[in-house]
């Protein structure tokens, strides 16, 4: 079955279709490379960076991501996981990282915001 698939890796946002046959991606509507392979992943397996933010008592919220994209169908366990975060350093840096390897996606948590001082 075919599906209308827009582009996301550049402004033009080209309308793509794409159909998976016999394993293969058949894929039209593409200006470019790029966006023929973010097709062709997004059906087989798509994946997106996970921002949030982890709340911990007596602190502001700390913005943060994966430093890759992990699978679309690992984001809810990631969330869960992030969740979890009870402690943090008490100088945190932009890209420092929260959590390894979260849920075996082979990504990293890093914090998103800058400098943390005096607990906030
Ligand atoms: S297919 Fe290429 S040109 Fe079209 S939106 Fe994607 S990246 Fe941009």
């Amino acid at each position: 079955m075919k599906r209308k698939i827009i582009c996301i890796i550049c402004p033009r946002s080209c309308e793509m279709e794409a159909e998976v046959v016999d394993g293969a991606v058949n894929v039209t509507g593409f200006g470019c490379q790029r966006g023929k392979r973010y097709a062709e992943a997004e059906c087989i397996n798509p994946v997106r960076t996970v921002t949030s933010t982890v709340c911990v008592e007596g602190r502001a919220p700390l913005p943060v991501r994966t430093d890759k994209p992990v699978p679309k169908a690992k984001m809810f366990e990631c969330m869960k996981e992030i969740a979890k975060v009870k402690a943090l350093p008490p100088d945190l840096h932009m890209g420092d990282v929260i959590l390894e390897n979260i849920c075996g996606t082979g990504a990293n948590l890093i914090a998103a915001a800058g400098r943390m001082r005096n607990g906030n």
